[in-house]
């Protein structure tokens, strides 16, 4: 099956009016948006929303990350999985900002790849977020929804990455990450999507599609908005709190 322009624009429409907040870790400027996500992976976003405030105060900039010690950063944010690895790599990532770069995050693909703990897809999420440049950034959700719905037909997130380059215009490169991440989490499922309930079955060609309405349908969609709310709610907080910092 192959995708129209057409296709894709009302697909994200429709996926946007459903899922209008920007991603969980778009938290303020490119140093907090990329420390933000560097913490997510693996990670729920609840548990990283959680520890930012603190972490800001205390590191409220990339020098001062930089000037601390792993150990330091280590105690910050020992309540999410992988924080000794990622503790590591905020400090790396800090000192290269610093010495590299003047103290500024990079605002271009190839130079944040060269970060600790950044890869194609948090270098992407920064660019579009904080620097408003074109990319797609794709993670696990990505590569199955648009694999899924025939708009790639990719074996691996970069092939994937590159597919959606060419095939997506670039005035809605921003929206891909953004709305296929929560639409992956919550309706396209990895296992057993739920077909039932989605906005966008009429343009997909999965072809092994799960429309029955189970019996706790009503559960599952009222979870999925209590989830999304209080996850806005912990951004907001974030940004709120650290807005002077
Ligand atoms: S119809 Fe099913 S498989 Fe296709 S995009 Fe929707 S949830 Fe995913």
């Amino acid at each position: 099956m192959s995708v129209t322009k057409l296709e894709i624009e009302k697909v994200l429409k429709k996926l946007s009016e459903q899922f209008k907040n920007p991603g969980g870790m778009v938290v303020g400027g490119p140093y907090k948006t990329l420390v933000g996500v560097i913490l997510s992976a693996r990670t729920r976003d609840e548990q990283v929303l959680k520890l930012l405030p603190n972490l800001f105060k205390v590191y409220p900039n990339v020098e001062v990350m930089a000037d601390a010690s792993v150990s330091e950063i280590q105690s910050m944010i020992n309540t999410i999985g992988m924080y000794k690895q990622k503790a590591k790599n905020l400090k790396k990532m800090a000192d290269t900002v610093v010495k590299d770069f003047n103290g500024k995050i990079p605002d271009n693909i190839d130079d944040l790849v060269l970060l600790a703990g950044v890869g194609r897809k948090t270098a992407s999420v920064v660019l579009v977020a904080c620097f408003n440049k074109p990319a797609i950034a794709v993670d696990t959700h990505v590569h199955r929804v648009t694999n899924r719905m025939g708009w790639v037909n990719t074996k691996i997130p970069l092939h994937t990455e590159s597919s959606l380059l060419k095939l997506v215009p670039k005035k809605s490169h921003d929206l891909i990450n953004r709305v296929f991440v929560k639409f992956g989490r919550y309706i396209c499922i990895p296992s057993k999507p739920r077909c039932w309930m989605c906005p966008v079955k009429q343009y997909c060609g999965f072809g092994d599609k799960n429309t029955i309405r189970p019996k706790d349908a009503n559960l599952i969609e009222s979870d999925i908005i209590r989830r999304e709310e209080e996850l806005e709610v912990l951004r907001k907080e974030v940004l709120y709190i650290c807005q002077d910092i």
